[in-house]
């Protein structure tokens, strides 16, 4: 099945193949014809599955061909796009441009953390499509800049992340704002029950579509896994990344507060690195993620949170610095290399607390990560700290003392 049979207008087929985009994702393939009928959607699939051409170009080609527009008069936002964070609005605000390249629509995007001045020039100049993180939004409807009252789609774009993030309420809010007759397309990678609520209160009778990231591609990552004490993390990092075959590495950790330490403690090893979290301004968080998209920096260090979602080609090396609490994150933090069949590699450290957090991967996975014994920072520390001390997200001590003599060089 080729994007033309899908029927999509020569605009719209025109950027796609100037994106070289030779054939529909299962995703698009699914979802593209029954939007442009007008159907509402429940999408269960995460980014990396083509999930925002599924409904950008959709939007694109309904918003043309419904052509309400009035030259002369303001252009009314006729497409709503919620997402949960900045760099998914940025995201999805570049792929409307990308597929819209050849249409007169004009896409706009707002976020918080920075200064809504130009984001209010942009709306001021009239906008057919609007991007939105949630609390900005409201804020700018609160201030009699954003009118919402002829919108036709609503997407939202990652549902169970803006519930984990706190913004339920504030999509409810919105929701409130939008017209009842409308096209509803909603996505979300899970579907707990508050997030089966806020779908069955917003859609009529949708079109159900299940994706599940193709398996073969974590697969062809080659995994391994290093037994370490807690204090002992860093030092075999700087001895992993002194080697040259990693040409570039995003590094997790647990929490922000883990990242900004590490990234000092690889700067005081001669090792240039950059973190990414929700702490950082949206500027930063920016130009972090560029300079690592463009080689300039080799190594990025981020959360889950902040991670989710980035979108960067050909990545050679994911480090699990820390293992994740929830097992599905190892998969999709591993999946963020070997993309489009390269085969990645991916390295993880487990200290003696990780271990349950270990069994749980190892159980989803279905298979024991090869573990990698003949390394300089064995594990020496063989009793777990005691849950009463383990302090909860965010501030945990090293609390841990290795016995191994070798020095932090
Ligand atoms: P998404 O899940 O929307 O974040 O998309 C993941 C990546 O796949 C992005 O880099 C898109 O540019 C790319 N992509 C989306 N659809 C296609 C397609 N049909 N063919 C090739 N690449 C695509």
């Amino acid at each position: 099945m080729t994007f033309k049979e899908l029927k999509l207008v020569s605009p719209i087929l025109k950027a796609l193949e100037r994106e070289n985009y030779q054939t529909p994702s299962p995703i698009q393939l699914q979802a593209i014809p029954p939007a442009l009928q007008g159907r509402d959607l429940l999408g269960c699939a995460q980014t990396g599955t083509g999930k925002t051409a599924a409904f950008a170009v959709p939007t694109l080609q309904i918003l043309l061909s419904s052509g309400k527009r009035d030259q002369e008069t303001r252009r009314p936002i006729r497409s709503l796009v919620l997402t949960p964070t900045r760099e998914l609005a940025l995201q999805i605000y570049e792929s409307f441009n990308a597929y819209g390249r050849y249409t007169n629509l004009r896409t706009c995007v707002i976020y918080g953390g920075v200064s809504q001045r130009p984001q209010e020039t942009a709306l001021r100049r009239g906008v057919d499509i609007l991007v939105a993180t949630p609390g900005r939004l409201l804020d700018l409807i609160g201030q009699g800049l954003i009118n919402l009252k002829q919108v036709e789609i609503l997407t939202l774009d990652e549902a169970d992340r803006m519930l984990d993030m706190g913004f339920i309420h504030d999509v409810r809010k919105v929701i409130e704002l939008v017209p009842k007759q409308r096209q509803t397309l909603f996505f979300s990678a899970t579907m707990p029950r508050e997030i089966v609520a806020l779908s069955d209160s917003m859609l009529i009778d949708p079109v159900k579509i299940s994706i599940t990231p193709e398996k073969p591609t974590v697969e062809a990552i080659h995994q391994s896994l290093y037994l370490v004490d807690k204090a002992n993390k860093r030092h075999l990092l700087v001895d992993l990344l002194r080697d040259p075959a990693i040409e570039s590495a995003l590094i997790f950790t647990r929490t922000k507060h883990g990242a900004d330490r590490l990234v000092k403690e690889l700067g005081r090893a001669g090792i240039d690195a950059r973190a990414i979290h929700g702490n950082k301004s949206q500027n930063a968080r920016q130009a972090a993620l560029n300079s690592f998209k463009e080689r300039e920096t080799r190594v990025l260090v981020a959360t889950d949170i902040a991670a989710r979602g980035i979108d960067i080609d050909e990545l050679s090396h994911v480090i699990n610095y820390d293992l994740p609490e929830v097992p599905e994150s190892y998969v999709h933090r591993i999946g963020r290399t070997g993309r489009a069949g390269h085969g990645g590699t991916a390295i993880s450290f487990c200290d003696i607390d990780e271990k349950k957090a270990l069994r749980d991967i190892e159980r989803l996975c279905g298979r024991q990560i090869p573990r990698i014994t003949d390394h300089d920072w064995p594990m020496e520390v063989l009793t777990p700290t005691p849950k009463a001390m383990r302090q909860p997200r965010g501030r945990r001590q090293v609390n841990q003392v290795s016995h191994n003599r070798k020095n932090f060089a």
